[in-house]
């Protein structure tokens, strides 16, 4: 029998993991809440039922591209699709780094930019916030300059911190990296800001949607890569051919037509995340920045830190409670009404229990 490697990249790799047990209230992967309304369930399933089965899907995704043009207000030859936005974080990975070129970004943010990276044999150096998660740009501009970056990538606003950095700060950033700078704006909507409108200007700027957050599609894995015509072009050539497949191109369109309820949902989203923040700012208020500490959010989701952390997640888990769980700190997405208070009520039980208030 043949002898089996496996490279070390890939023996030191740290998978992407996903607990995938039930849990009552499930706060932990930033997903939409709101299911879609009747009439748009039944266009769902007429379209699902004229898709040619036999046949591959658009290569181009062309209704598509079209569509999510006119969603964010740009021509369709800027706009191209991708299986999900990962597979473009990987697709510009490949295509903008080479072996040992350096990929920069920012600690914490999205751990795909850095697995992606890795698996490519590429340095990844991380901007770290530090504690108080402070960006300056021109530390960051240092570290771009010092390590030579190929590849400069972020969310804004963050996951999972929520936070933003400012356009100016971006726009300062493209205009002196000689780098890709990519811009992930998968939460756009909860923000409302963007640097699309800039990406005609700056042929090294390449911004990040997805259709898994705002407009409730996390099932079908759509997303998009908005660059001017160079990066488009270049992500074109090296994409797999017939990378989303027909059903999601339908679904993605169907939705996409009615941006009504996606921006009914966005309010709806906005209004459960406020209620979090603002729990969560009360016990703050009651127990201590030491005990825990609420970020300001711009997101569908809230960031808190607190020394129990781990003890807390353990906890909720129990409580049938799913949310995620860096180290010292929590990412808690908005779910219902019902869910929040679910949460709330669990989680401020907790944290009494841990702030040593009934020692
Ligand atoms: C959720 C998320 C994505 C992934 O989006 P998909 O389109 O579902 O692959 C990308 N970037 C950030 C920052 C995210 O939080």
């Amino acid at each position: 029998m043949g002898r089996l490697l496996i490279s070390e990249k890939v023996e030191n790799i740290k998978p992407y993991i996903v607990d995938k047990r039930e849990y009552e209230v499930k706060l932990d992967a930033n997903e939409s809440f709101i299911p879609f309304p009747k009439v748009l369930e039944n266009e769902l399933k007429e379209a699902a039922v004229r898709v040619l089965y036999n046949r591959y899907p658009d290569p181009d995704a062309e209704e598509l591209c079209r569509l999510y043009g006119d969603y964010c207000g740009i021509a369709s030859k800027y706009v191209m699709a991708g299986n999900g936005s990962d597979e473009l974080i990987q697709i510009l990975v490949n295509g903008f780094l080479d072996k040992e070129d350096s990929l920069l970004t920012i600690k914490p943010d999205f751990s795909m930019y850095k697995f992606y990276a890795s698996l490519i044999g590429a340095k990844v150096v991380e901007y770290d916030m530090g504690e108080d998660l402070v960006f300056d740009r021109d530390g960051f501009m240092e570290m771009a300059r010092v390590n030579n970056a190929k590849l400069v990538i972020f969310s804004s606003p963050n996951n999972p911190t929520g936070g933003i950095i400012p356009r100016e700060d971006i726009l300062y950033i493209v205009q002196n990296a000689d780098a890709l700078v990519v811009v992930d704006e998968a939460y756009f909507e909860f923000y409302g800001e963007t640097v699309i409108d800039k990406i005609s200007e700056y042929e090294n700027l390449a911004v990040l949607r997805t259709c898994s957050k705002a407009v409730g599609l996390a099932a079908a894995r759509v997303g998009f890569l908005i660059a001017g015509e160079k990066v488009i072009g270049s992500a074109r050539k090296i994409k797999p051919p017939f990378n989303v497949n027909s059903l999601s191109q339908a679904a993605a369109a169907v939705v996409l037509k009615h941006r009504e309820v996606i921006d009914g949902n966005v309010e709806q989203i906005k209004t459960g995340r406020d209620m979090l923040y603002r729990a969560l700012t009360e016990l703050q208020i009651t127990y201590g920045k030491e005990i825990i500490r609420v970020f300001p959010t711009y997101a569908n989701f809230v960031y808190v830190k607190s020394p129990a952390a781990a003890q807390i997640f353990e906890e909720l888990k129990e409580a049938g409670i799913i949310i995620r769980c860096f180290g010292d700190y929590l990412r808690i997405n908005t779910g219902s009404t019902k869910e929040n208070e679910l949460f709330i009520d669990n989680f401020s039980k907790f944290v009494r229990l841990h702030s040593g208030a009934d020692a």
